[in-house]
């Protein structure tokens, strides 16, 4: 271990699992470490990069940006942030015309929420199993796993979690006291589940009969993570709230809750964040869309996505229990814990996430190549055929 690890191993909070490797470097879907070794990433800050890895444009929007202005709170109008809010609520569904900006995904749950409440004077969330929102006190509430949530009860009352991908279940818990019901179209911390559209339509149907708010919780599926820019587009959906983060600003902090036509008009006062819409953010987001669309990234995504879950299903293993995913969201689900697997990967210029105990998750850049991907597929297959004591 280097001295700059034991450095910050002794001052950083400790709340995150580290890995053995100081990344000093990146561009495109490759990652360098401080030793000069190569990585194809599969984790992409957590599916931040989707554009890879300091993209020229981004890079540039925030150079020219830093040099004019850093920060203009929303008391003040400014032009990058009205261009960032024209295309942002152009690339939504239809409706979804004013956005809530904040800095992260768990400040869009947040806002989720709040704005659900205020809309229907009523208090209680409904939300489903395996489902991640975030880690604030709100979003925690909704998240399902309990290693999150239980060091820090009581949460906020009212929540309820029911099996994702039921739609009878989801039926039986929708009540007249429910403010809002919180989705992932594809779960991705909890093991990358795809929503089916059966399920998620009928969502949206008990949500406008009940008089609840459909949030649909894209932090991670939004961006053409999935094959389309948001994940809702497989499925037609149209929610009351979408919540977006992670890859929206190109890797700079940036969260934003979508509202739709049957969220109440917000009063001055009611919810509000200090860097929230700030023009270094709003920069990079502005540059971000316009890469998204100009090289066809959630096109990229669709078909590269498919070609490494093929080459993947063809991996002949007996520790791989399912690959499942959409687009270039891909779990690889196996009979044993994922750790050592990881590690492997790593050993062999593959970074990747895992999803819950059991799940190697994979969320490269969609810029990836071809080659990329061949060399991904080849790592996998070698960590998971070659004999191991595991
Ligand atoms: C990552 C994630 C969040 C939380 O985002 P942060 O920026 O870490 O707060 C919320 N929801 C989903 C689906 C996520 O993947």
């Amino acid at each position: 271990m280097s001295t700059l690890q034991q450095l910050e191993d002794l001052h950083t909070s400790g709340v995150y699992a580290k890995r053995d490797l100081t990344i000093v470097r990146g561009q495109g879907a490759l990652l360098w470490d401080d030793q000069g070794n190569e990585y194809i990433d599969c984790a992409a800050g957590h599916g931040v990069a989707n554009l890879g890895h300091s993209h020229p444009k981004v890079v540039q929007a925030i150079q020219e940006q830093a040099a004019r202005l850093i920060t203009c709170p929303e008391m003040f109008y400014h032009p990058v942030r009205a261009a960032l809010l024209e295309k942002l609520t152009a690339l939504a569904p239809a409706g979804m015309q004013r956005a809530f900006l904040c800095n992260s995904g768990t400040e869009a749950v947040e806002a989720a929420f709040k704005f659900a409440r205020y809309s229907t004077g009523r208090t209680e969330i409904v939300a489903a199993m395996r489902g991640f929102h975030g880690r604030t006190m709100g979003a925690l509430s909704a998240t399902w796993n309990k290693k999150y949530r239980q060091p820090f009860q009581p949460l906020i009352p009212g929540v309820k979690h029911v099996p994702y991908n039921k739609p009878d279940k989801l039926d039986a818990a929708v009540s007249d006291q429910t403010a809002a019901v919180i989705l992932e179209v594809v779960q991705g911390e909890g093991g990358v589940h795809p929503g089916t559209a059966e399920y998620l339509r009928g969502a949206q149907e008990i949500c406008r009969q009940r008089g609840a708010l459909l949030i649909l919780d894209e932090v991670q599926t939004g961006f053409g993570r999935t094959g389309r820019m948001f994940a809702l587009e497989h499925h037609d959906l149209q929610p009351d709230i979408l919540c977006v983060a992670k890859s929206i600003a190109g890797g700079v902090p940036m969260g934003a809750a979508l509202l739709g036509e049957r969220v109440k008009p917000l009063t001055p006062g009611l919810h509000g964040s200090t860097f929230g819409g700030n023009p270094l953010a709003a920069a990079a987001a502005v540059a971000a869309l316009d890469v998204l669309v100009e090289e066809d990234l959630p096109a990229h995504a669709a078909e590269t996505g498919a070609t490494l879950m093929d080459k993947l299903q063809e991996i002949q293993s007996p520790l791989i229990r399912e690959v499942r995913g959409l687009g270039l969201m891909v779990g690889i689900e196996l009979k044993q814990k994922v750790a050592p697997f990881l590690q492997a990967l790593t050993a062999r210029g593959v970074l990747a996430l895992p999803a819950g105990m059991t799940v190697i998750r994979l969320l490269p850049p969609l810029v990836i190549t071809h080659e990329q991907i061949d060399r991904v597929v080849e790592a996998i297959g070698t960590v998971l055929t070659e004999q191991t004591d595991q």
